[in-house]
Protein backbone atom coordinates (compact mmCIF):
# COMPACT_ATOMS: atom_id res chain seq x y z
CA UNK A 1 0.00 0.00 0.00
CA UNK A 2 1.48 3.51 -1.18
CA UNK A 3 -0.14 7.11 -0.52
CA UNK A 4 -0.73 8.47 -3.75
CA UNK A 5 0.23 11.90 -2.60
CA UNK A 6 1.09 14.06 0.52
CA UNK A 7 -1.94 14.13 3.23
CA UNK A 8 -2.18 17.31 4.48
CA UNK A 9 -5.63 16.83 6.41
CA UNK A 10 -7.79 14.00 7.81
CA UNK A 11 -7.15 10.85 5.94
CA UNK A 12 -9.40 8.82 3.46
CA UNK A 13 -9.20 5.88 1.39
CA UNK A 14 -8.99 7.71 -1.65
CA UNK A 15 -5.73 8.73 -0.56
CA UNK A 16 -4.09 5.23 -0.36
CA UNK A 17 -3.49 2.46 -3.37
CA UNK A 18 -2.22 -0.97 -3.57
CA UNK A 19 0.41 -1.50 -6.06
CA UNK A 20 1.20 -5.16 -6.95
CA UNK A 21 5.19 -5.47 -7.52
CA UNK A 22 6.47 -9.46 -7.87
CA UNK A 23 9.75 -10.67 -6.75
CA UNK A 24 11.10 -13.82 -6.12
CA UNK A 25 11.18 -15.82 -3.14
CA UNK A 26 15.07 -16.76 -2.75
CA UNK A 27 17.64 -15.19 -2.01
CA UNK A 28 19.93 -14.00 -4.41
CA UNK A 29 24.06 -15.07 -3.73
CA UNK A 30 25.45 -12.71 -1.76
CA UNK A 31 22.53 -10.79 -0.44
CA UNK A 32 21.92 -10.37 2.94
CA UNK A 33 18.44 -9.75 2.56
CA UNK A 34 15.78 -11.07 4.26
CA UNK A 35 12.32 -12.05 3.13
CA UNK A 36 9.73 -11.55 5.18
CA UNK A 37 6.08 -12.75 5.36
CA UNK A 38 3.98 -10.14 7.07
CA UNK A 39 1.59 -11.43 9.15
CA UNK A 40 0.48 -8.92 11.57
CA UNK A 41 0.88 -5.04 11.09
CA UNK A 42 0.57 -2.19 13.60
CA UNK A 43 -1.77 0.23 13.19
CA UNK A 44 -0.59 3.35 14.61
CA UNK A 45 -1.74 6.88 14.26
CA UNK A 46 1.50 8.40 14.31
CA UNK A 47 2.13 7.79 10.61
CA UNK A 48 -0.10 10.76 9.45
CA UNK A 49 2.44 12.87 10.26
CA UNK A 50 4.81 11.48 8.27
CA UNK A 51 2.24 11.37 5.48
CA UNK A 52 2.60 15.16 5.00
CA UNK A 53 4.35 17.15 2.67
CA UNK A 54 6.31 18.89 5.08
CA UNK A 55 6.29 16.18 7.43
CA UNK A 56 4.97 17.65 10.99
CA UNK A 57 8.15 15.63 12.78
CA UNK A 58 10.77 16.74 9.73
CA UNK A 59 12.36 19.13 12.86
CA UNK A 60 11.75 17.28 16.23
CA UNK A 61 14.39 14.37 17.01
CA UNK A 62 12.35 11.74 15.22
CA UNK A 63 11.98 8.48 14.68
CA UNK A 64 10.08 8.81 11.64
CA UNK A 65 11.28 10.11 8.23
CA UNK A 66 8.92 11.51 5.71
CA UNK A 67 7.26 9.38 3.06
CA UNK A 68 7.52 9.86 -0.25
CA UNK A 69 4.66 9.35 -2.57
CA UNK A 70 4.38 5.78 -4.76
CA UNK A 71 6.60 4.82 -2.06
CA UNK A 72 6.07 1.57 0.40
CA UNK A 73 4.89 2.47 4.21
CA UNK A 74 6.94 1.16 6.61
CA UNK A 75 5.39 0.25 10.21
CA UNK A 76 5.61 -1.90 13.27
CA UNK A 77 4.92 -5.64 12.33
CA UNK A 78 5.28 -8.98 12.53
CA UNK A 79 6.37 -11.80 9.83
CA UNK A 80 7.89 -15.09 9.25
CA UNK A 81 10.92 -15.41 7.64
CA UNK A 82 10.66 -16.89 4.29
CA UNK A 83 14.39 -17.04 2.97
CA UNK A 84 17.58 -14.96 4.32
CA UNK A 85 21.00 -14.16 3.13
CA UNK A 86 21.97 -13.14 6.42
CA UNK A 87 23.22 -15.76 9.32
CA UNK A 88 21.04 -14.66 12.22
CA UNK A 89 18.26 -15.80 10.42
CA UNK A 90 16.80 -18.66 8.91
CA UNK A 91 13.31 -20.03 7.13
CA UNK A 92 10.26 -19.75 9.72
CA UNK A 93 12.04 -17.48 12.04
CA UNK A 94 9.52 -14.98 13.53
CA UNK A 95 10.39 -11.54 13.86
CA UNK A 96 9.41 -8.45 14.85
CA UNK A 97 10.38 -5.21 12.81
CA UNK A 98 10.04 -2.32 10.57
CA UNK A 99 8.32 -3.75 7.61
CA UNK A 100 6.07 -2.99 4.61
CA UNK A 101 2.41 -2.04 4.51
CA UNK A 102 2.22 -5.34 2.31
CA UNK A 103 2.06 -9.12 2.02
CA UNK A 104 5.85 -9.81 2.21
CA UNK A 105 8.92 -7.86 3.06
CA UNK A 106 12.46 -7.55 1.63
CA UNK A 107 14.29 -6.01 4.65
CA UNK A 108 17.70 -5.85 5.99
CA UNK A 109 18.78 -6.84 9.21
CA UNK A 110 18.48 -3.45 10.99
CA UNK A 111 14.86 -3.72 10.27
CA UNK A 112 14.04 -6.26 12.30
CA UNK A 113 14.39 -5.33 16.04
CA UNK A 114 13.72 -8.61 17.45
CA UNK A 115 13.24 -12.67 16.95
CA UNK A 116 10.25 -13.69 18.56
CA UNK A 117 10.65 -17.20 20.53
CA UNK A 118 7.88 -19.12 21.28
CA UNK A 119 5.39 -16.58 23.29
CA UNK A 120 2.57 -17.71 25.93
CA UNK A 121 0.32 -15.15 24.60
CA UNK A 122 -1.08 -14.39 20.92
CA UNK A 123 1.51 -12.46 18.74
CA UNK A 124 -0.50 -9.85 18.41
CA UNK A 125 0.03 -8.41 22.12
CA UNK A 126 3.42 -8.25 21.01
CA UNK A 127 2.19 -5.12 19.15
CA UNK A 128 -0.21 -4.06 21.39
CA UNK A 129 0.39 -4.65 25.27
CA UNK A 130 3.20 -5.99 25.43
CA UNK A 131 4.96 -4.12 22.12
CA UNK A 132 4.83 -0.18 22.23
CA UNK A 133 1.52 0.61 22.76
CA UNK A 134 1.93 -0.85 26.11
CA UNK A 135 5.74 0.31 26.56
CA UNK A 136 4.20 3.56 25.60
CA UNK A 137 1.62 3.39 28.74
CA UNK A 138 4.36 2.27 31.21
CA UNK A 139 6.83 4.55 30.28
CA UNK A 140 4.04 7.72 29.97
CA UNK A 141 2.62 6.86 33.05
CA UNK A 142 4.80 5.37 35.63
CA UNK A 143 8.40 7.48 34.60
CA UNK A 144 6.58 10.59 33.37
CA UNK A 145 3.55 11.20 36.04
CA UNK A 146 5.21 9.69 39.04
CA UNK A 147 1.74 8.51 40.01
CA UNK A 148 0.85 8.17 44.05
CA UNK A 149 -1.68 5.71 45.02
CA UNK A 150 -5.11 7.52 45.73
CA UNK A 151 -4.26 10.59 43.09
CA UNK A 152 -7.01 11.76 40.59
CA UNK A 153 -6.09 10.68 37.01
CA UNK A 154 -7.50 11.61 33.68
CA UNK A 155 -6.71 9.66 30.11
CA UNK A 156 -7.78 10.95 26.54
CA UNK A 157 -8.48 8.59 24.31
CA UNK A 158 -8.81 6.49 27.08
CA UNK A 159 -10.59 3.16 24.90
CA UNK A 160 -7.76 3.30 22.46
CA UNK A 161 -4.52 1.39 22.51
CA UNK A 162 -2.26 3.42 24.81
CA UNK A 163 -5.01 5.22 26.58
CA UNK A 164 -7.21 1.71 28.24
CA UNK A 165 -3.75 0.34 29.05
CA UNK A 166 -3.00 3.79 30.51
CA UNK A 167 -6.28 3.51 32.81
CA UNK A 168 -5.54 0.03 34.06
CA UNK A 169 -2.38 0.47 35.07
CA UNK A 170 -3.52 3.60 37.26
CA UNK A 171 -6.53 1.15 38.66
CA UNK A 172 -4.15 -1.28 39.54
CA UNK A 173 -2.01 1.28 41.43
CA UNK A 174 -5.05 2.76 43.34
CA UNK A 175 -5.52 6.00 41.49
CA UNK A 176 -9.11 7.35 40.90
CA UNK A 177 -9.36 7.05 37.05
CA UNK A 178 -11.61 9.01 34.92
CA UNK A 179 -11.72 8.52 31.03
CA UNK A 180 -13.12 10.06 27.50
CA UNK A 181 -13.86 8.41 24.78
CA UNK A 182 -16.01 8.97 21.33
CA UNK A 183 -19.13 6.84 22.04
CA UNK A 184 -21.39 5.45 24.48
CA UNK A 185 -20.14 1.74 23.46
CA UNK A 186 -16.56 2.92 24.55
CA UNK A 187 -17.78 4.70 27.31
CA UNK A 188 -19.51 1.53 28.95
CA UNK A 189 -16.30 -0.92 27.67
CA UNK A 190 -14.29 1.68 29.90
CA UNK A 191 -16.33 1.32 32.89
CA UNK A 192 -18.10 -1.94 33.03
CA UNK A 193 -14.76 -3.75 31.72
CA UNK A 194 -11.76 -2.14 32.52
CA UNK A 195 -13.02 -0.61 35.76
CA UNK A 196 -12.54 2.82 35.74
CA UNK A 197 -14.36 5.11 38.11
CA UNK A 198 -16.06 6.60 35.23
CA UNK A 199 -16.05 8.20 31.74
CA UNK A 200 -17.86 10.13 29.38
CA UNK A 201 -18.48 10.55 25.82
CA UNK A 202 -16.70 13.85 24.99
CA UNK A 203 -18.30 14.25 21.58
CA UNK A 204 -21.81 14.71 23.71
CA UNK A 205 -20.29 17.94 26.09
CA UNK A 206 -20.30 21.74 24.77
CA UNK A 207 -17.86 22.76 27.59
CA UNK A 208 -15.17 20.41 28.64
CA UNK A 209 -14.23 22.51 30.81
CA UNK A 210 -16.98 21.64 33.37
CA UNK A 211 -17.19 18.20 32.78
CA UNK A 212 -13.57 18.56 34.36
CA UNK A 213 -14.86 20.22 36.62
CA UNK A 214 -17.77 17.74 37.56
CA UNK A 215 -16.04 14.83 37.05
CA UNK A 216 -13.33 16.16 38.89
CA UNK A 217 -14.34 18.83 41.75
CA UNK A 218 -10.96 19.00 43.63
CA UNK A 219 -9.03 18.90 40.53
CA UNK A 220 -7.03 16.54 38.70
CA UNK A 221 -3.28 15.15 39.50
CA UNK A 222 -2.36 13.47 36.26
CA UNK A 223 -3.61 14.42 32.59
CA UNK A 224 -2.20 11.41 30.45
CA UNK A 225 -3.05 13.81 27.21
CA UNK A 226 -3.83 11.23 23.59
CA UNK A 227 -5.14 14.25 22.03
CA UNK A 228 -3.70 17.55 22.47
CA UNK A 229 -6.35 20.26 21.41
CA UNK A 230 -9.76 21.58 23.30
CA UNK A 231 -8.94 18.65 25.64
CA UNK A 232 -5.74 19.80 26.58
CA UNK A 233 -6.85 23.28 27.16
CA UNK A 234 -9.37 21.82 29.47
CA UNK A 235 -7.41 19.57 32.04
CA UNK A 236 -4.64 22.48 32.39
CA UNK A 237 -7.79 24.73 33.68
CA UNK A 238 -8.70 21.91 35.97
CA UNK A 239 -4.93 20.88 36.89
CA UNK A 240 -4.26 20.30 40.75
CA UNK A 241 -0.98 22.57 41.58
CA UNK A 242 2.11 20.58 41.10
CA UNK A 243 0.17 18.34 38.26
CA UNK A 244 1.46 16.36 36.10
CA UNK A 245 0.63 16.33 32.20
CA UNK A 246 2.29 12.99 29.99
CA UNK A 247 2.09 14.40 26.45
CA UNK A 248 1.41 10.97 24.76
CA UNK A 249 0.29 12.24 21.37
CA UNK A 250 -2.42 15.21 20.33
CA UNK A 251 -4.67 13.08 17.62
CA UNK A 252 -6.98 15.80 17.56
CA UNK A 253 -4.15 18.05 15.91
CA UNK A 254 -2.38 16.09 13.25
CA UNK A 255 -5.32 16.29 10.72
CA UNK A 256 -6.55 19.52 12.00
CA UNK A 257 -3.71 22.54 12.44
CA UNK A 258 -6.65 24.79 13.62
CA UNK A 259 -6.81 22.86 16.47
CA UNK A 260 -3.57 23.25 17.72
CA UNK A 261 -3.71 23.76 21.39
CA UNK A 262 -2.85 27.19 23.60
CA UNK A 263 -3.18 25.99 26.88
CA UNK A 264 -3.57 29.10 29.40
CA UNK A 265 -0.02 29.38 30.55
CA UNK A 266 -0.75 31.41 33.85
CA UNK A 267 -2.13 28.49 34.99
CA UNK A 268 0.82 26.70 34.50
CA UNK A 269 2.90 29.13 36.19
CA UNK A 270 0.85 29.78 39.62
CA UNK A 271 -0.20 25.95 39.60
CA UNK A 272 3.32 24.69 39.18
CA UNK A 273 2.39 22.11 36.83
CA UNK A 274 4.69 19.97 34.84
CA UNK A 275 3.75 18.97 31.09
CA UNK A 276 5.98 16.58 29.78
CA UNK A 277 6.51 14.89 25.99
CA UNK A 278 8.01 11.20 25.53
CA UNK A 279 8.27 8.64 23.05
CA UNK A 280 8.05 5.00 23.76
CA UNK A 281 11.86 4.64 22.75
CA UNK A 282 12.78 6.44 25.79
CA UNK A 283 11.81 3.58 27.89
CA UNK A 284 14.06 0.96 25.88
CA UNK A 285 16.33 0.35 29.36
CA UNK A 286 12.93 -0.86 30.91
CA UNK A 287 11.49 -2.60 28.59
CA UNK A 288 12.47 -6.03 30.85
CA UNK A 289 10.94 -4.82 33.76
CA UNK A 290 7.75 -3.44 31.48
CA UNK A 291 7.44 -6.81 30.18
CA UNK A 292 7.62 -8.95 33.14
CA UNK A 293 5.11 -7.23 35.10
CA UNK A 294 2.75 -6.65 32.18
CA UNK A 295 2.62 -9.92 31.10
CA UNK A 296 2.23 -11.21 35.00
CA UNK A 297 -0.89 -8.73 35.00
CA UNK A 298 -2.30 -10.20 31.79
CA UNK A 299 -1.67 -13.72 32.81
CA UNK A 300 -3.64 -13.02 35.99
CA UNK A 301 -6.29 -11.58 34.67
CA UNK A 302 -5.80 -7.96 36.35
CA UNK A 303 -5.05 -6.54 32.61
CA UNK A 304 -7.58 -6.77 30.10
CA UNK A 305 -6.45 -7.15 26.09
CA UNK A 306 -8.22 -5.12 23.98
CA UNK A 307 -7.82 -5.85 20.36
CA UNK A 308 -9.28 -5.28 17.01
CA UNK A 309 -8.51 -6.85 14.17
CA UNK A 310 -9.58 -6.39 10.01
CA UNK A 311 -8.38 -9.00 7.67
CA UNK A 312 -6.23 -8.75 4.55
CA UNK A 313 -3.87 -6.40 2.98
CA UNK A 314 -6.87 -4.37 1.21
CA UNK A 315 -8.37 -3.46 4.72
CA UNK A 316 -5.02 -1.90 5.85
CA UNK A 317 -6.06 1.83 4.55
CA UNK A 318 -9.74 1.99 6.23
CA UNK A 319 -8.15 0.51 9.43
CA UNK A 320 -5.83 3.46 9.57
CA UNK A 321 -8.14 5.89 8.35
CA UNK A 322 -10.18 4.22 11.24
CA UNK A 323 -7.83 5.15 13.79
CA UNK A 324 -8.55 9.08 12.92
CA UNK A 325 -12.62 8.53 13.18
CA UNK A 326 -12.65 6.64 16.21
CA UNK A 327 -13.36 3.34 14.73
CA UNK A 328 -11.32 0.91 16.50
CA UNK A 329 -11.74 -0.25 20.05
CA UNK A 330 -8.02 -0.84 21.31
CA UNK A 331 -5.25 -1.60 19.60
CA UNK A 332 -5.79 -1.48 15.61
CA UNK A 333 -3.85 -4.55 14.17
CA UNK A 334 -4.28 -5.96 10.43
CA UNK A 335 -3.82 -9.99 9.91
CA UNK A 336 -2.60 -10.33 6.99
CA UNK A 337 -1.71 -14.26 7.39
CA UNK A 338 -1.91 -16.64 10.08
CA UNK A 339 1.28 -18.17 11.93
P1 LIG B 1 -5.74 4.71 19.49
O1 LIG B 1 -5.89 3.24 19.56
O2 LIG B 1 -6.10 5.50 20.70
O3 LIG B 1 -6.60 5.20 18.24
C1 LIG B 1 -6.88 6.52 18.03
C2 LIG B 1 -8.12 6.98 18.85
O4 LIG B 1 -8.02 8.38 19.03
C3 LIG B 1 -9.43 6.77 18.12
O5 LIG B 1 -10.00 5.50 18.34
C4 LIG B 1 -10.31 7.89 18.67
O6 LIG B 1 -11.05 7.42 19.79
C5 LIG B 1 -9.30 8.93 19.15
N1 LIG B 1 -9.40 10.13 18.30
C6 LIG B 1 -9.26 10.19 16.96
N2 LIG B 1 -9.42 11.46 16.54
C7 LIG B 1 -9.68 12.19 17.65
C8 LIG B 1 -9.95 13.57 17.87
N3 LIG B 1 -9.99 14.46 16.86
N4 LIG B 1 -10.17 13.99 19.14
C9 LIG B 1 -10.14 13.12 20.17
N5 LIG B 1 -9.90 11.80 20.03
C10 LIG B 1 -9.66 11.36 18.78
O7 LIG B 1 -4.25 5.07 19.12
P2 LIG B 1 -2.96 4.85 20.03
O8 LIG B 1 -3.37 4.40 21.38
O9 LIG B 1 -1.99 4.06 19.26
O10 LIG B 1 -2.39 6.33 20.15
C11 LIG B 1 -2.96 7.27 21.06
C12 LIG B 1 -2.11 8.54 21.04
O11 LIG B 1 -0.81 8.23 21.52
C13 LIG B 1 -1.92 9.13 19.66
O12 LIG B 1 -1.90 10.54 19.78
C14 LIG B 1 -0.56 8.61 19.24
O13 LIG B 1 0.06 9.41 18.28
C15 LIG B 1 0.17 8.61 20.57
N6 LIG B 1 1.28 7.68 20.67
C16 LIG B 1 2.47 8.19 21.12
C17 LIG B 1 3.55 7.37 21.29
C18 LIG B 1 4.80 7.95 21.82
O14 LIG B 1 5.85 7.29 21.74
N7 LIG B 1 4.75 9.17 22.38
C19 LIG B 1 3.50 5.93 20.96
C20 LIG B 1 2.17 5.48 20.56
C21 LIG B 1 1.11 6.35 20.41
P3 LIG B 1 -12.41 8.15 20.26
O15 LIG B 1 -13.54 7.33 19.73
O16 LIG B 1 -12.30 8.13 21.74
O17 LIG B 1 -12.42 9.54 19.67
Amino acid sequence: IVIKHHIEDAPNDSHFEVKNEAFGLSINSGSDDVIVKNLYISIDPYLINRMKSYSASHNAISFSTPLTPGQAIDAIAIGKVVASGNVKFVKDDLVMGVFTWGEYSVVKEQSIIKKLESSEFPLTYHLGVLGFSGLTAYGGFFEICKPQKGEKVFVSAASGSVGNIVGQYAKLLGCYVVGCAGSQKKVGLLKEKLGFDDAFNYKEETDLNSTLKRYFPDGIDIYFDNVGGEMLEAAIINMKAFGRVAVCGIISEYTDAEKRASPNMLNIVYKRITIRGFLAADFMNIFADFSAKTSDYVRNGQLQVIEDKSLGVESIPSAFVGLFNGDNVGKKVVVLAGE
